[in-house]
């Protein structure tokens, strides 16, 4: 069973756009390597997009391990040329998921402050 509950339909006509976990989209098919990336529907409006869509990875060659660690030295202060030396890309790579990211990162951000990232220590209490 995909677990679908951190996407949202992206038609901003829809009456269900941007709700999480709203029980309306499905998987209609996969594809890319492995197929490992997932085309997703909503019941609602019934249109279909990536799942990769409106995020740092959608229409990028990089894999999401490379991109993690990109945006986890921007992250922790790295500048572009030196994110770009550590992870063994561009620096016009790094300068572009970042501008990307944080995009996406301000749009998301009241929704994701609310969201801890799993931590292997358990929740805080
Ligand atoms: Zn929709």
């Amino acid at each position: 069973m995909d677990d679908l509950s951190r996407f949202c339909c992206l038609n901003s006509d829809c009456p269900e756009y941007g709700k999480r976990g709203a029980g309306n989209l499905t998987v209609t098919s996969r594809y890319g390597p492995d197929k490992q990336r997932r085309m997703l529907r909503c019941r609602t409006c019934k249109a279909r997009f990536s799942e990769r869509k409106g995020t740092p990875l959608f229409g990028s060659h990089l894999d999401p391990e490379t991109v993690g660690s990109i945006l986890g030295h921007v992250a922790e202060g790295c500048g572009v040329r030196q994110a770009g030396r550590l992870c063994k890309v561009n620096r016009g790579t790094v300068g572009r998921l970042s501008r990307i990211a944080g995009r996406h990162a301000r749009d998301l951000h009241d929704e994701l402050v609310a969201l801890s990232p799993p931590d292997p220590r358990g929740p805080v209490r």
